[in-house]
């Protein structure tokens, strides 16, 4: 029987998937488009339709479709699989139903909060006073959950969802064998994924002692806050629209903004943005500004992310809103034309953080001058763009008066990357045979019959070949998009599907010319490793004055020698 996985590959065309993420044209066999990965000008991004893999030559990522969407949308195996398993109707196998279970008490829950709150006055009161209107409770499916415990119970009973899946979500639990739900006299707003599925809820308190403000659901294998953003469902495709997201941390903020007019913004759950996050976002957009308070603690959570923006190659730009406002309360006051004065003066993280420490420290006296300038350089160490890095050390030496070299780290040696000049390095020979056994696996019955396999000394080849050995002996066929999959580490994967495009050009003749020759290079090469212990061994011998050792020496290196002319 195939595996949900294989039926999967064998129905879903990469291409298809592809381009509804990236613009892709046809290049000759293949297709061609900028990389979602890393940022580019010239397309190096490279679709094969025959292979179904992807490979980029620019960042060095490859791999079947799965892989795609997986790193596209920051998302497990097992959650891509499902995901996609349900948009092309193929039945999940085995192992998968506990997932869309959780989902659909989820939803289930989602309903029965919706409901509450249609029901309950004094929640619907609350919600008018903050200006959260009937619109916007339907369109964020916005929920209550009351105090009775009868209706919970009710709830549970006609669910059709199982009580231990409904218990499982965390959010329903038992006391005293009683039922209670975590979310008590508060809202509750449900948590969607990209694939606007529930996947969470928040609850914010409506009671005056309520405490704390505002709760999440428990994390979850379908649920957690580090990776969520929330209202990307929404929102996507604004940000690629506008090619920049705001991020604010509250959802009732984004909510706020969101129903004012600004729409390309996520907001996190209420905690600093994470790197996680951030990645996510990238596949959207590389500009990202944070709409943070101003205080210190506010500035240093976005400070944080400076080196990984800029690795990232991220402009994280920065707002602060006047007067301790937050986005709900100032949208409520100022309006979007408030709003866009305030965006519109939105400075680089760095720039708001030199204007805050230069209002902290100041430059007056020797020390503070000292203190200015230990805030602010390990962040521009951070730094990865040269010329970013050189401006902000320029700017640096003239706030404090201090000469720019001091501030200069010593240029550090680049490793080159591999054999330069007209020699090809065995890695690339290797990574080449990869390729052309990929398309001729039935050679792979030579590379094991030579042992070949003992004389590689690059640990990830030896270990993508006998993966090879093994997956061809077992489905006696060598589908890359299939094969990748048994490969536990990414590094692996993209090394095969970079071998592919290497040979892509290549006719099956070529093809086994390659392996040909390497075998014939790997055979020499053996032989000369065994004269050169020979040679040694004699060395050793001679200056033992041994001459027996040194005749019996000598017929082995002619017996070598004779094997190695007749083979050449
Ligand atoms: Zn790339």
């Amino acid at each position: 029987m195939r595996s949900t996985l294989e039926e999967l590959l064998n129905k879903v065309n990469i291409v298809d998937i592809v381009s509804q993420h990236v613009k892709l044209r046809k290049s000759g066999k293949d297709f061609l488009g900028l990389c979602p990965f890393h940022n580019e000008k010239t397309p190096s991004f490279t679709v094969s339709i025959e292979k179904q893999i992807y490979y980029c030559f620019g960042c060095h990522e490859g791999g079947n479709v799965i892989n795609f969407l997986m790193k596209l949308e920051n998302m497990t195996f097992q959650e891509t699989l499902e995901n996609l398993a349900h948009e092309y109707g193929v039945e999940i196998k085995k192992g998968g139903t506990k997932r869309s279970n959780s989902f659909d008490a989820m939803l289930k829950l989602a309903d029965f909060y919706h409901h509450n709150l249609k029901d309950t006055k004094l929640a619907r009161e609350y919600c008018a006073r903050r200006g959260i209107t009937s619109d916007i409770i339907d369109e964020f499916k916005i929920g209550y959950s009351d105090r009775s415990r009868l209706k919970i119970q009710t709830f549970m009973k006609n669910s059709g969802i199982p009580r231990d899946v409904l218990l499982n979500t965390g959010i329903l639990r038992v006391k005293d064998s009683d039922v209670y739900d975590i979310f008590m006299g508060r809202l509750v707003i449900p948590i969607f994924d990209v694939n606007k599925k529930i996947i969470g809820f928040g609850g914010r308190t409506i009671e005056k002692e309520g405490f704390p403000k505002y709760i999440n659901s428990p994390e979850s294998p379908i649920f957690s806050k580090g990776t969520t953003l929330f209202g990307i469902d929404k929102t996507r495709k604004y940000i690629t629209e506008k090619n920049e997201v705001f991020i604010v941390e509250g959802y009732f903020d984004f909510i706020a903004l969101y129903t004012a007019g600004l729409k390309n913004i996520v907001s996190t759950l209420g905690t600093s943005v994470t790197e996680t996050q951030l990645t996510r976002l990238r596949n959207y957009t590389d500009n990202i500004t944070l709409m943070l308070d101003g205080d210190e603690a506010g500035i240093k959570s976005a400070l944080k992310l400076i080196g990984r923006l800029s690795d990232m190659d991220i402009n994280g730009n920065m707002v602060v809103l006047p007067d301790s406002h937050d986005p709900d309360s100032f949208i409520k006051k100022e309006g979007i034309e408030g709003l866009n004065r305030v965006i519109n003066a939105k400075k680089p993280i760095m720039d708001y953080y030199f204007d805050y420490c230069m209002a902290k420290w100041g430059v007056e006296t020797l020390e503070n001058k000292n203190h200015f300038i230990k805030s602010v350089l390990p962040f521009i160490e951070d730094i990865r763009s040269g010329v970013k890095k050189r401006l902000y050390i320029k700017r640096l030496s003239e706030l404090t008066g201090v000469e720019e070299h001091h501030f200069r780290e010593e240029p550090r040696e680049r490793t080159t990357e591999g054999p330069s000049g007209h020699f090809i390095s065995s890695s690339m020979i290797e990574r080449r045979v990869i390729g052309a056994l990929m398309g001729k696996p039935g050679m792979l019955g030579i590379l094991k019959e030579r042992e070949v396999i003992n004389y590689i000394k690059d640990a990830e080849i030896k270990e993508i070949l006998l993966n090879m050995c093994e997956f061809f002996d077992k489905k006696g066929s060598m589908e890359v998009n299939n094969f990748i999959n048994v490969l536990e580490k990414d590094s692996l994967r993209v090394l095969v599907t970079n071998a592919v495009f290497d040979v892509a050009g290549y006719e099956d003749n070529e093809l086994e010319m390659v392996l040909l020759d390497y075998f014939k290079h790997v055979e020499k090469k053996s032989t000369k490793d065994e004269l050169k212990k020979i040679t040694e061994r004699l060395f050793e011998a001679e200056k033992r004055g041994d001459d027996k050792e040194i005749v019996e020496l000598l017929n082995e290196k002619k017996k070598v020698l004779a094997f190695f002319k007749t083979n050449q």
